[in-house]
This record gives structure tokens, C-alpha cells and sequence, in this order.
């Protein structure tokens, strides 16, 4: 099923994210969590690609194995180190699988690489170019808090507006953990003329210490009520899941409550944590 007829339905929508093995990892622990996930009914789950050393290659297969759990499932697609003919043979690979839905995304260097080999995708919007009008559901990502290399909002939300005019049919949200930023954001883009379905990204914190460090380097605002239960149990891996769990729990309940129909959970391959907030939004969702 294509993401956008999803987003058209009345029900809110509610999505998780998996990250596939690492190459020359084995799969089971993957698909163990795939299939409990599958189990909370999701809208779609995504698979991501690439990201932080998973395989390229096991996306496919991950997001094919998302479908046979009876899940539709989007699959990402990063272009910046990709050629022409690389693009093509992942679309052929997915198209293969049965998967209909593509996140674009630019993706980001390597580590050790200074600068991508000439001649390449340069912006996510070349992917978008490059898979419209071939029969994929498009999404892509977009930066509550300003993509951290565009030094102006403004700009990062000119260039949102040309990649979805060069045929998205969803964005979805990089993770933030103040829902006014989310509002002023979403407000900013209907504004600018992007219309299209974004989808709040939503990270349940589950490692106090590392969710810090990876804000302070994205740029990410945590606001002082996080920041107080990061300190106070982020060294507490239990007592961190539960507060991670209620903190999530609770900025989706308050987006719900002002109309936003789509939310996108990191559940980054932790069942136990998505069963958890599904739980505590079982007599939420559908109202
Ligand atoms: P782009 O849309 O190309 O934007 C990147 C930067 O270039 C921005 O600063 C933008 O303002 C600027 N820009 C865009 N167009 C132009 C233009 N025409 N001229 C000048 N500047 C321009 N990474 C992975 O490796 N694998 C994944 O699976 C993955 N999944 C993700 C899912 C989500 C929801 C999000 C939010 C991010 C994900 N990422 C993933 C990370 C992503 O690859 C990085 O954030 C990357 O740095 C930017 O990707 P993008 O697609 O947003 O790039």
C-alpha cells in the first residue's frame, strides 16, 4: 500500500523505524524484532539504509520481510556516494521485493571522505528527479531545527519546497523533543507553500547519555524538563526506559490532541519500548 493513500485516512497514523543487520550480521535478531513490531499494527514501518554502518544491501530484503509480516513498509534510499546506474538497480531491487514507497534522502559522507566522487547525486532533490514517474510513493526528510549544514531556515525550507515540488508526496521530520518547535515549523512550510503530509518523527530515549551527545552535535534542542530526567537517570537503564517511554508517550498524545494525524516513532529495533507507547495509546488512537 502507498504511504500517501495511508495519510489520507481519517485514522491517525502511527509508523516505526528499523534499522537493518550490519554487513555479515545475522538476520534473525533483526526479523525477531521485525515481527514483534509487525505486531503493534503500525501504518508502515521504514527501514533505514545505510545508517550508522547497516548494509545497503539488507534494506530490501528487511523491508520485504516488513511486508510479509503484512505491514506496508518504506524503504530509504541515500544517493550522495550513488551513481546513475547504482540508483536504478536499487529501484529494480525494491521494485523486485514488492516495496512501493521510497524515503529520498541525500545521505551524508563517510568518516574518512572529504568530498563525494564528481558527478553523483548532490542533494536529495536529484533522487526525487531521478524516481518520479516511476511508480514509487516518495517521501523525504525535512529539519524542524534547520538542517544542521544550511546556515538559514529560510534557505533549508526553499530547498524542502523544491524537492517536494520535484515530487514528494510525504516529508518526515527529523527527531525533536519540543513540540512548539514542531508547531512554529509546521506553520512556517504551509506558509512557504509546502502542502504535503509531514509526518512528526518521534525518538523515545532510551540512553540518556548518548541521546545528549547526539543533540549537542545535531543541534537538536532539549529542552530543561528533558535535560532534568536525562540527568537524573541517564546512567539508570531501566528507570531511563520508562521516563524515555512517558516522555514520548506524552508529546504524542499532545500531538494528536492538535490535529497533527501522523506520527513516525525511531523505534531504532526495540519492540518492548514500541509496545509500551502502543499501549498507553490504545484508547487514543481512533479518537
Ligand atoms: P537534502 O534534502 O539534500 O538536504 C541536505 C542539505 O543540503 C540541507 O542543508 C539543505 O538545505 C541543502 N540543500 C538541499 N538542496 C539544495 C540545493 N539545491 N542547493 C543547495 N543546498 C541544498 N541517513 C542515512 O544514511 N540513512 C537513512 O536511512 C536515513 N534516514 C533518515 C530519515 C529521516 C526521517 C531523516 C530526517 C534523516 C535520515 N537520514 C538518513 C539522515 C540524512 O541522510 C542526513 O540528515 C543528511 O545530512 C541530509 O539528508 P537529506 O535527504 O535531508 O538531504
Amino acid at each position: 500500500m502507498k504511504i500517501k493513500d495511508i495519510l489520507a485516512q481519517e485514522r491517525p497514523s502511527v509508523s516505526f523505524e528499523v534499522f537493518p543487520p550490519r554487513k555479515d550480521a545475522p538476520f534473525e535478531p533483526v526479523k525477531d524484532a521485525v515481527a514483534q513490531l509487525a505486531q503493534e499494527r503500525p501504518s508502515f514501518m521504514s527501514v533505514t539504509y545505510g545508517a550508522s554502518g547497516n548494509a545497503q544491501a539488507n534494506t530490501a530484503a528487511i523491508a520485504s520481510f516488513v511486508q510479509a509480516c503484512g505491514v506496508p513498509a518504506l524503504a530509504h534510499l541515500t544517493c550522495l556516494t550513488a551513481t546513475r546506474e547504482s540508483i536504478e538497480s536499487e529501484a529494480d531491487a525494491l521494485r523486485r521485493a514488492g516495496i512501493e514507497n521510497v524515503l529520498c534522502l541525500r545521505g551524508d559522507l563517510p568518516k574518512d571522505a572529504s568530498e563525494p566522487p564528481p558527478g553523483n547525486f548532490s542533494h536529495a532533490v536529484d533522487l526525487v528527479r531521478a524516481l518520479h514517474g516511476s511508480g514509487f510513493c516518495l517521501g523525504g526528510a525535512c529539519y524542524p531545527e534547520c538542517h544542521p549544514d544550511c546556515p538559514h531556515m529560510e534557505d533549508d525550507i526553499r530547498h524542502l519546497r523544491e524537492k517536494v515540488e520535484a515530487g514528494l508526496d510525504f516529508v518526515t521530520t527529523q527527531m525533536f523533543f519540543d513540540n512548539n518547535i514542531f508547531y512554529r515549523y509546521l506553520a512556517k512550510l504551509r506558509d512557504h507553500g509546502v502542502t504535503v503530509p509531514v509526518i512528526a518523527g518521534i525518538m523515545p530515549v532510551t540512553n540518556g547519555k548518548q541521546i545528549a551527545r547526539i543533540c549537542r552535535l545535531s543541534g537538536t534542542y532539549l529542552p530543561s524538563r528533558f535535560k532534568a530526567i536525562v540527568d537524573r537517570y541517564g546512567d539508570h537503564p531501566a528507570a531511563m526506559l520508562d521516563a524515555g517511554v512517558a516522555y514520548a508517550t506524552e508529546q504524542i498524545i499532545d500531538l494528536f490532541a492538535n490535529g497533527i494525524n501522523a506520527v513516525h516513532i525511531y523505534t531504532m529495533n526495540k519492540p518492548e519500548v514500541a509496545t509500551r507507547i502502543m499501549s498507553n495509546l490504545h484508547n487514543i488512537i481512533g479518537h
